[in-house]
């Protein structure tokens, strides 16, 4: 994304803040639109196809105050309309350029509780920056005031300066709440409840915590270390974590009401269930789920040759089948994992695909190509059954369908192959069914997600549900809005009851 180093990059800002600091509240807003953007320093990318180490450096805090300077405190706040969780976005900002980072990350805090993530993983293109006042008074949405980066600046320097406060917790309410999955969803329920008072468990099926976070996104742009210090905050504050536990199969969700004496579960059990293209060529070896490739490098550790114990497939040539984030990660970290040519297949245009703007470019600058208007038809196995090529075919783009977007139309007799050895499958994820197996009471729709009303709660009493076992495959920043609902209902009731214990004892 930038051709500079970051040493360049900071030097530029500190010469550049001298004069800025000196008109800091008296610059009209065609003087702050001139402002340059200020842009992300970034490892080399001949350098970090060969580790796993972020990407993105971060700014330093003369870049943060010269991109907070360009906001221009708008009365018609554009950016916090578009904000799933309504950040107070003008505010923090006014406080980076005014160099008062504690006073920034309380503003955040008030309505986001992750935002060292959401700082890097939200995307902010489609969401707060893309009607920013900068960026359209730029005709560009790239030029728009960078909310996202900022944000990431104020938790990483709330961080580094050993500043982190940790919530405060009312006094023991003597009633539980058990949080099923340890994803953003379940995260922020458990700090919520947890705040009021009442004793919060966290029950996770793997050994490690953090869903999608951990075992989806890779360490390159989201580093493992900035999970732990937020799964850190929580255990201070006195939340309780049970890893290896499946809900559903350790224990009936309904059980942890009647027989362990929970007083509202929170289910937050994701949407992690691979979908196949169903071609022929699926079940050869060399094909894998997006999923399953990335959580055994991330969670399983397979980049560690040699060490891991769930080795991963050696790769030369792999074809990624998909458009979103989770094919850039696959994308970027076969790659990473040694493969030479690594081929993102997607059967529409760059304009229509869902990733972050900014993991395509990174994807791109690592040497990964793309294949637009073009799709897998089936794979191709050698007498080993391994997979030796991939038959594809071109497509062109129709009228638009039911999502808005254009749909892609077979060009017919378009066949050609392409030689790769691996394939991985990154068109979408589903529910997985064990819990709605297991409690036939809950009411889920068609796909398996589990259907709530507005305050997140389910078919059944005291339960509760959010993220993207509801949703589908999302967002981190929309499973936390619902988390943040559904813990906002639960404490609420929990509230009632106490009140109501209260008066009968009196
Ligand atoms: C590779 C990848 C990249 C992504 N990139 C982005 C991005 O850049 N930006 C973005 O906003 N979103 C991204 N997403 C989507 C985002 O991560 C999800 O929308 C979000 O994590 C959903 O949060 P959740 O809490 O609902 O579920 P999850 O994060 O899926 O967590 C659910 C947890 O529940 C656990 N669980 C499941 N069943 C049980 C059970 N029966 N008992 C106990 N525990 C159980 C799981 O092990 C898991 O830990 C990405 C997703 C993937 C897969
Ligand atoms: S819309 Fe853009 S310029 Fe206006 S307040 Fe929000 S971030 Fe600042």
């Amino acid at each position: 994304m930038t051709s500079k180093s970051p040493e360049q990059i900071s030097e530029e800002a500190k010469l550049l803040i001298v004069d800025y600091l000196n008109k800091i509240d008296d610059m009209k807003p065609k003087e702050r639109t001139q402002i340059p953007v200020q842009e992300m320093p970034a490892q080399d990318p001949r350098q970090r196809i060969k580790n796993l180490d972020e990407v993105a450096l971060g700014y330093t805090i003369e870049q943060a105050r010269i991109e907070a300077m360009r906001c221009l405190q708008c009365v018609k706040q554009t950016c916090v309309d578009d904000c799933p969780v309504k950040i107070d976005i003008p505010r923090f900002i006014d406080h980076i350029a005014h160099g008062q980072m504690k006073e920034a990350s309380d503003v955040i805090k008030e309505a986001s509780l992750l935002p060292a993530i959401c700082g890097r993983v939200c995307p902010q293109e489609t969401q707060c920056q893309l009607n920013c006042a900068v960026g359209k008074a730029l005709k560009d949405v790239d030029k728009s005031v960078a909310i996202g980066r900022l944000e990431r600046f104020v938790a990483d320097w709330e961080r580094a300066t050993g500043k982190v406060s940790i919530p405060e917790v009312k006094p023991e309410t003597g009633k539980k709440v058990a949080v099923v999955g340890s994803g953003p969803a379940g995260l922020v329920v458990a700090a919520d409840c947890r705040r009021q008072g009442h004793h919060v468990t966290v029950f996770e099926a793997f050994h490690k915590l953090g869903g999608v976070l951990r075992y989806g996104i890779p360490e390159f742009r989201l580093p493992n270390e900035i999970i732990d210090k937020e799964i850190e905050t929580l255990k201070l504050m006195g939340v309780e974590f049970k890893t290896n536990f499946v809900v559903g199969r350790t224990r009936k969700l309904t059980d942890l009401m009647d027989k362990d004496g929970y007083n509202a579960i929170f289910v937050g059990t994701g949407a992690g269930l691979p979908m196949f293209m169903g071609i022929e060529g699926e079940n050869l070896v060399g094909v894998f789920s997006a999923n399953e490739y990335l959580t055994r490098a991330n969670l399983m550790r397979a980049f560690e040759k040699g060490k891991a114990d769930t080795p991963i497939y050696p790769s030369k040539n792999v074809a990624v089948l998909g458009g979103g984030n989770v094919a850039m990660d696959a994308a970027r970290m076969a790659k990473r994992l040694g493969a030479e040519k690594v081929y993102v297949v997607y059967r529409r245009t760059e304009v229509e695909m869902p990733a972050r703007k900014e993991e395509v470019a990174h994807a791109k600058e690592e040497g990964i190509e793309f294949y637009f208007l073009q799709n897998a038809k089936k794979i191709i196995g050698d007498e080993k059954g391994r997979v030796k090529a991939m038959e594809c075919l071109r497509y062109e783009l129709g009228e638009p369908d039911a999502s808005g977007r254009r749909r892609p139309v077979v060009i017919p007799n378009s066949e050609f192959i392409l030689n790769v050895d691996t394939v991985i499958v990154a068109i979408g994820n589903g529910s997985n069914p064990l819990i709605s197996q297991t409690t036939p009471q809950l009411n889920v729709n068609r796909w398996g997600n589990i259907i709530v009303d507005e305050t997140q709660k389910t078919s059944v009493d005291r339960i509760f549900a959010g993220g993207d076992i509801v949703l589908g495959a999302a967002t981190v920043i929309l499973a936390m809005g619902e988390g943040r609902r559904a813990a906002a209902a639960i404490n609420k009731m929990l509230a009632e009851e106490i009140e109501k214990e209260k008066a009968a004892v009196n």
